[in-house]
């Protein structure tokens, strides 16, 4: 197989510029219960604090980015909205001591900055909640003859009710009720009466108004997607892992797509009309999403890595286990999967930088470890096939898995183990551990050293691959709707963006197809593009958008350098 990995040679100066108290334990219960009642008529909550010990005020676990005192409803003759520092605090209106306290609010659909999203709904009606906004957190006076449960409770269990309703989380399906003691960051509880579609690996409540070409593909991948995965590392999933995909927003006039994870929970949302039909890079998209996501199950959550600073091993491995399914379900071809990688070898060597990979997380890079990491377990993966044709980069996670069972956490020394094992040389493995805590002054030069062994051809060229020229076409865009609307919403298709209305933000308030930016195809002619944009910015130039005539269809005020 005669791939090519083209590396970007001569350009490079320019692009580097982007760039407890045990004897009582047993009589008290010292568990914080949270009963949480959904009303499904009213679209709307009731939730009731049994706390363990009467006290002064009450606190949230956590931050969360919206306003509790808006949202939560609590009766004022009894109780009010404090503050002490940054902490929200509930307290008594006369001071008095409390151990119980009752609150409502409607469900709360909007995005949440950085954080999950508290409520989402289904077509049908029925709902997702995330459990920890409601979670109460360490007391906040740490003296505990003041407060008496000191610094926190002893675990927290929900109890959940909807009458005439199923509640569904982490693999298991309730009537009426249900009971779950918190864990972790919390999970998404889903009310409702839609069948989940269970198999032996996975639960998936799946939106009743999925455009039926989604639905199909839905129905037939995930399973799939669960099953690759199991068998490529030999290590069946401990757990049954929940999919909740539901399609919002269904009269909207674009496409997009959402979505989080947490512990043994992908949470997949699809929003507007254009869904409809059937768009199978849109679809690639998403499936890219939840097989990046899904991977973490292996290689996050059943077996954990020890350092953050070495995130390259599970996010790059994320996505290559993610790139290789696509390959495997026939999503896209080997070429298009070789411009994958392609793709983030280039990223890697033109944004990480002379630092160490492992300075990336301090360095606020996070981007590097999904670019490098799946650059250098495609590395792994052509010098495990040139020894062994049959064996790939995934028999080197499932001997990691294999070597780690005992305690389930893994570390790079792991990693460069097997994979001196599994090639037979420590090469490779010592390029990889120079590559992650090194100072690195050509990452060019290290990165085609890696492919120089293997039947993978590497040339280096002063062509930008067409991914990256689109790229920076695209970003002109992208930086025009952030300065004046603070947020994006276009489409690109073969050779123009078309931009979605945009309420509220004069310079993006209706559609629009742009193909050239100041007479520059915005595609053809992307880098220049930019490049044009940027030294407009300098001076807060402004930026003409035209048309498939070179016609001007907007004069757009720059607003501020970029990058
Ligand atoms: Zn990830």
């Amino acid at each position: 197989m005669g791939y090519e990995v083209k590396l970007v040679n001569k350009l490079l100066a320019i692009f580097l510029l982007f760039f407890s108290c045990p004897t009582l334990a047993a009589e008290i219960d010292f568990r914080l219960h949270i009963h949480v009642q959904y009303q499904q008529e009213m679209d709307s909550w009731k939730v009731r604090y049994e706390l363990p010990v009467a006290v002064e005020h009450l606190a949230f676990d956590r931050q969360s980015n919206f306003d509790r005192s808006k949202l939560y409803k609590i009766d004022r003759s009894k109780f009010k909205w404090g503050k002490a520092g940054d902490v929200l605090l509930i307290q008594s209106v006369d001071g008095s001591k409390f151990q119980s306290l009752d609150l409502t609010f409607g469900s709360f659909y909007d995005d949440i900055q950085k954080d999950y999203t508290h409520n989402l709904k289904f077509s049908d009606g029925s709902v997702l909640l995330y459990t920890n906004h409601l979670a109460l957190g360490a007391n906040i006076i740490a003296d505990k003859s003041i407060s008496p449960i000191g610094q926190s409770f002893r675990g927290t269990q929900f109890h959940f009710y909807s009458p005439k309703q199923n509640i569904t989380f982490l693999g298991n399906n309730f009537k009426e009720k249900a009971l779950w003691n918190a864990k972790g960051e919390g999970t998404y509880i889903y009310f409702g009466n839609i069948t989940p579609i269970e198999t032996d690996n996975m639960i998936a409540i799946v939106d009743p108004t999925l455009p039926k070409w989604a639905w199909k593909n839905t129905q037939e991948y995930f399973p799939k997607l669960f099953e690759y995965y199991e068998r490529k590392t030999s290590q069946p999933l401990s757990f049954k892992p929940i999919v909740f995909f539901n399609y919002d927003q269904i009269d909207a006039d674009y496409s997009n797509y959402s979505g989080g994870t947490l512990d043994g929970v992908v949470q997949l949302t699809i929003n507007g009309s254009r869904w409809k039909t059937e768009d199978k890079n849109q679809f690639n998209k998403l499936f890219h999403f939840l097989a990046h996501e899904a991977a973490h199950f292996w290689n996050g959550q059943m077996f954990s890595f020890e350092e953050q600073m070495h995130s390259w091993m599970h996010e790059g491995g994320a996505d290559t286990f993610a790139n290789f399914a696509m390959q495997e379900f026939g999503f896209i071809d080997s070429k298009q999967m070789m411009q994958k990688f392609e793709a983030a070898a280039n990223n890697c060597v033109l944004k990480k930088g002379q630092q160490a990979l492992d300075k990336s997380s301090e360095l606020r890079r996070y981007r590097n470890y999904y670019t490098c990491g799946a650059t250098m377990a495609l590395a792994s993966h052509f010098a495990i096939q040139s020894k062994d044709a049959s064996k790939s980069v995934f028999d080197l996670w499932k001997n990691i898995f294999k070597a780690n069972q005992q305690d389930n956490t893994y570390n790079q020394q792991d990693y460069f183990k097997e994979l001196t094992q599994l090639t037979g040389s420590n090469t490779l493995a010592n390029s990889l551990d120079k590559f992650s805590k090194q100072t690195i002054v050509d990452n060019q030069l290290i990165v085609a050293s890696w492919f120089a062994q293997t039947e993978l051809g590497i040339t280096l060229s002063t062509d930008y691959p067409q991914s990256m020229v689109r790229h920076w076409g695209k970003q002109v865009i992208y930086e025009l709707m952030q300065m004046h609307c603070k947020r994006v919403s276009f489409n690109s298709y073969a050779d123009y963006v078309s931009t979605y209305p945009i309420k509220a933000c004069g310079a993006f308030e209706h559609s629009m197809e742009v193909q050239f930016i100041d007479g520059l195809p915005l595609f053809g002619e992307g880098i220049d593009a930019y490049n044009s944009f940027r030294t407009k910015c300098e001076n807060n130039g402004t930026v003409f958008l035209q048309d498939r005539e070179k016609e001007n269809i907007a004069e757009i005020q720059c607003m501020r350098e970029v990058s």
